[in-house]
C-alpha cells in the first residue's frame, strides 16, 4: 500500500485505552481457563509500540507492519506474541503486493489470519483469537466484493468481531492452555478473543471518527 499509516499513533493510544479499561475483565478470562498473564503479554508490547508510534507513521504500510510484527514477536511473550508477530509480518508480505483499497486491505488480512492458523496449527471453532480473526478477514472481504461504502463495511466488521468473541463462550478450547481443562473450559469468553474484539474495534471507532 503506498499510502502512510499516519493514524498508527492515535490507533496505538486507543488499543493501549481499551486494553487497560479492560484488563481486570481479560486477565479474569484468562485466569479462568489459561494462566492470567494475557494483558500483561499485550501491555508488554504496547509499551515498546508506543514510543514508536510517530517513527511508524512515516513509514510505508508494509514497513511498519514489519516493524509491528516483530516488535511484538520479541516483546509480547506467551502464544499470542508469536501469533501477533505472525500475523504482522504476514500483513508486511501481503502488503508489497496489494493496493490501498478495502478490497486490498481484505487479501492482505485473509492471507495474514490464515498465517495465523498455519501457525498455531488452529481453526474456526477453537476457542481462541482465530474466532474473531476468521470471521473478520471472511467479513472484510465479503463487503469488498459487495462493494459496501466504507462507514457501513466498518459497522459490519465490528458486528462480526463482537460475535466472533461472544462465540467463544460456549467453545470448547482445543488450543492453548484453555485445552488443558477439557469440558471445564465452557463458559468463559477466550481472552484472546476478547481482546482481539476489543482491539478491532478501538481501530474501526478511530478510523470512523476520520472518514
Ligand atoms: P499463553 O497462553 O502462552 O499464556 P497468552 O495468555 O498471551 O499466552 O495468550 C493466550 C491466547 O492466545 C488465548 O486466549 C488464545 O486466544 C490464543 N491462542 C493460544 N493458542 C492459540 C493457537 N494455537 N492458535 C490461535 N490462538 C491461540
Ligand atoms: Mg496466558
Amino acid at each position: 500500500m503506498s499510502f502512510t499509516p499516519v493514524l498508527l499513533p492515535e490507533i496505538l493510544q486507543a488499543i493501549a485505552a481499551v486494553i487497560e479499561s479492560n484488563a481486570e475483565e481479560v486477565t479474569a478470562l484468562d485466569q479462568a481457563i489459561g494462566d492470567g498473564d494475557h494483558v500483561f503479554n499485550l501491555q508488554r508490547g504496547l509499551n515498546a509500540l508506543l514510543p514508536l508510534a510517530e517513527t511508524l507513521a512515516q513509514m510505508e504500510w508494509s514497513a511498519a507492519w514489519q516493524k509491528i510484527g516483530m516488535t511484538m514477536m520479541s516483546t509480547v511473550g506467551g502464544a499470542s506474541g508469536s501469533l501477533y508477530g505472525t500475523l504482522f509480518l504476514a500483513m508486511s508480505k501481503a502488503a508489497t503486493s496489494q493496493p490501498a483499497t478495502l478490497a486490498g486491505f481484505a487479501e492482505i488480512f485473509n492471507a495474514s489470519v490464515e498465517a495465523v492458523k498455519h501457525r498455531g496449527k488452529a481453526e474456526l471453532g477453537e476457542k481462541t483469537m482465530l474466532d474473531v480473526f476468521i470471521p473478520v478477514a471472511q467479513c472484510l472481504r465479503q463487503t469488498a466484493e459487495d462493494g459496501t461504502a466504507l462507514a457501513k463495511a466498518l459497522e459490519q466488521v465490528n458486528q462480526v468481531a463482537l460475535a466472533g468473541m461472544e462465540s467463544t463462550r460456549d467453545m470448547l478450547a482445543t488450543k492453548g492452555r484453555g485445552s488443558f481443562l477439557d469440558e471445564r473450559s465452557r463458559g468463559h469468553i477466550d481472552a484472546g478473543a476478547k481482546t482481539g474484539q476489543l482491539m478491532i474495534s478501538a481501530i474501526i471507532a478511530v478510523l470512523l471518527k476520520h472518514l
